[in-house]
């Protein structure tokens, strides 16, 4: 069975590189009636606060990322840790080396300043254990000094490092705490990964956790590597390339089915494919599909993809996330009559709607109850002249039949008896009937107002 994991380190924040991270792991993993599991790397105590961890939470929630099982705790499995760490020096896999971090930095400074390697070999990887002093030390891997690590990935490709650039890394700091390379590679294998999908910031620890597979006789996962975001002018994402923060895009009302389309274009892709659903996303992501050059962030592509989502979101459920939006915003959530009322507007407002609030302010018009604030715009179409109009077509709509057809001939006839252009009838009815001079179209408030709240609104507007 395929395991997938995200494995995030609290940062106070889910940064879309690491949502992405999570999507493609979730893709893979549930296309294949695998499982997909989160372990928070919290070993740094500082920052790994319960609020930080909860932010990873609330990120994956909002995305619907759902995982299996528990969230494991790094931090928790140190003991855990420690005991392989331990197995590796009794089976002669690692070493104790006695060398403190004075002697290591003297040794570092005098190399630079001597313009040598600063790789630092430890002198106890050969120490007999009698020749031992009674000091702490820290257990080190007995990595091989000869050869290469290759790193098979389905990304990158083979990738190669030479033994001799590595040094021996630590696994157990002399205080008994685990290094986070040691953690990761037991971790990963206890909880039964078989594939790694990560940034590719993580390469160069792939090799050093190669060893550790290795010198445990672990079978290693399969490693993809994928390349990090970047920003739409092709450098490091930044704050000023657009939000950084998976949350950001929540809190701008984009719905979470456009972000997993929008995110899983960012370093995927499947043919031409720009805009999709989840089913076909589950039916498409491979491997394969990752590009080897990094992505780029481009509003412009997400705002595409965001209408083609709302335009094709139930009613309902449009309303549903409206209202989960209005809540994670801190604004008052819509009421029942609300709900209702934009559940039927909403054929009419999601066409082209750019996000969740901007659906909200097209659908003011079945939102806002009388006596409305017109703006000034509005207060300006509704001139002496207009409001006469407006009055005369208030005992005309009186007994009109309430469909779109009758109600055409209405106000077509209306707008001709007065010499005017539709347009001209128009902007007065809109500015009546929303408040607003730019509304959905006319035919639409009044069908979804309804015979009695059209006339109360004309002749509110007409006196
Ligand atoms: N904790 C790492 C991060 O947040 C990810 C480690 C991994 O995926 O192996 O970048």
């Amino acid at each position: 069975q395929i395991v997938t994991r995200i494995a995030p380190s609290p940062t106070g924040y889910m940064h879309i590189g690491t949502a992405r991270t999570a999507l493609f792991n979730w893709l893979y993993a549930r296309a294949r009636g695998g499982r997909f599991v989160l372990r928070v790397e919290d070993t740094d105590r500082a920052r790994s606060t319960p609020e930080a961890t909860q932010a990873i939470l609330d990120g994956l929630d909002w995305l619907g990322l759902d995982y299996d099982g528990e969230a494991i705790s790094q931090f928790e499995r140190a003991d855990r840790h420690r005991e392989v760490a331990e197995q590796m020096l009794a089976q002669g896999h690692a070493y104790k080396c006695f060398s403190t971090q004075e002697e290591i930095a003297a040794f570092r400074e005098a190399a630079r300043a001597e313009g040598r390697s600063t790789l630092f070999l430890s002198p106890w990887r050969d120490t007999p254990e009698s020749e031992h002093p009674d000091a702490p030390f820290a257990i080190r891997l007995k990595a091989p000094r000869e050869g290469t690590t290759v790193i098979r990935d389905r990304v990158q490709g083979d990738v190669t490092i030479q033994n001799a650039t590595l040094d021996d890394m630590i696994l157990l700091r002399s205080d008994g705490t685990p290094t986070y390379m040691h953690a990761v590679v037991v971790d990963d294998h206890d909880m039964g990964i078989t594939h790694v999908i990560r940034g590719d910031d993580h390469l160069n620890n792939a090799a050093r956790q190669v060893q550790i597979f290795n010198a445990m006789g672990w079978p290693e996962p399969v490693w993809a590597h994928i390349p990090l975001i970047h920003g739409d002018d092709g450098k490091k994402l930044s704050k000023r390339h657009g939000a950084t923060g998976v949350m950001e895009y929540a809190e701008m009302g984009i719905p979470a089915s456009a972000m997993r389309n929008y995110l899983a274009r960012l370093g995927w892709s499947h043919g031409d494919d720009e805009l999709f659903t989840d089913e076909q996303a589950l039916e498409w992501f491979d491997l394969d599909g990752i590009g080897k050059s990094p992505s780029r962030l481009d509003m412009k592509k997400l705002a595409n993809v965001t209408g083609w989502h709302i335009a094709r979101t139930e009613d309902a459920d449009l309303v549903a996330q409206i209202n989960h939006f209005l809540k994670l915003t801190g604004q008052s959530e819509l009421s029942q009559a609300q709900q209702d009322g934009l559940t039927r507007a909403m054929y009419c407002l999601k066409d082209r709607a750019k996000s969740l609030p901007d659906l909200l302010d097209k659908g003011r018009f079945v939102l806002e109850n009388r006596p409305f604030d017109y703006d000034e715009k509005a207060r300006a179409a509704l001139d002496p002249v207009s409001r006469g109009i407006l009055k005369e077509l208030t005992a005309q709509l009186q007994n009109a039949s309430w469909s779109r057809d009758t109600l055409e001939g209405v106000l077509n006839a209306a707008a001709q008896s007065h010499g005017l252009k539709f347009g001209k009838l128009a902007g007065p009815l809109r500015a009546a009937l929303s408040g607003r001079t730019v509304s959905p179209s006319v035919y639409d408030m009044m069908l979804v107002i309804g015979r009695d709240e059209t006339l109360a609104r004309l002749d509110e507007a007409a006196s």
